[in-house]
């Protein structure tokens, strides 16, 4: 996929937005979505998206809507440190495939990391159990 590639309904996200498929929620608001990563990277590997606008990546998307969900990826970063008190929160975007991106719905993820934890690699592996997910949602949500 490359920069200019069209945006695609049929895409992961999209198909969590409309209730498609199923997600561990952590925020939501008229406009904004943040859910736990279903392959987690650390301890609440977690992304923040726009609901309404139908963004490929950070290029195209609209400044309201870029300055929408980016006040929202601070207010979860606050609330999984504050919940998981990591050492560090990583706050990671990828534009096209050639820079890693492997779901072409603009996303931001939000990676608490801790000194000398091993990570696991990017959006692969075995989809985590959502009871897990969902226990450590319940921390995240709590600190909002
Ligand atoms: P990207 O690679 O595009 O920056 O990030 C996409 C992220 O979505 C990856 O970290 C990957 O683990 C995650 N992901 C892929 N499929 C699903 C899914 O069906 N549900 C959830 N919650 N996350 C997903």
């Amino acid at each position: 996929m490359s920069l200019d590639t069209k945006y695609e309904d049929n895409n992961i996200f999209a198909k969590i937005i409309n209730g498609d498929l199923p997600c561990v929620k952590i925020y939501e608001d008229e406009n904004i979505l943040s859910f736990m990563d279903i392959f987690p990277q650390t301890e609440g590997h977690c992304l923040v998206i726009h609901k309404k606008a139908a963004s490929v990546n950070i290029l195209d998307m609209p400044t309201d809507a870029l300055a929408e969900v980016i006040l929202i990826v601070q207010k979860v970063a606050r609330a999984a440190t504050a919940a998981l008190s990591p050492d560090g929160v990583r706050i990671v975007q990828f534009n096209g495939a050639s820079a890693g991106q492997t779901v072409f719905h603009t996303h931001f993820h939000v990676i608490p990391t801790n000194d000398g934890m091993p990570e696991s690699n990017h959006a692969s592996g075995s989809p985590h159990p959502t009871e897990e997910l969902e226990a450590v949602a319940a921390k995240i949500r709590a600190a909002l």
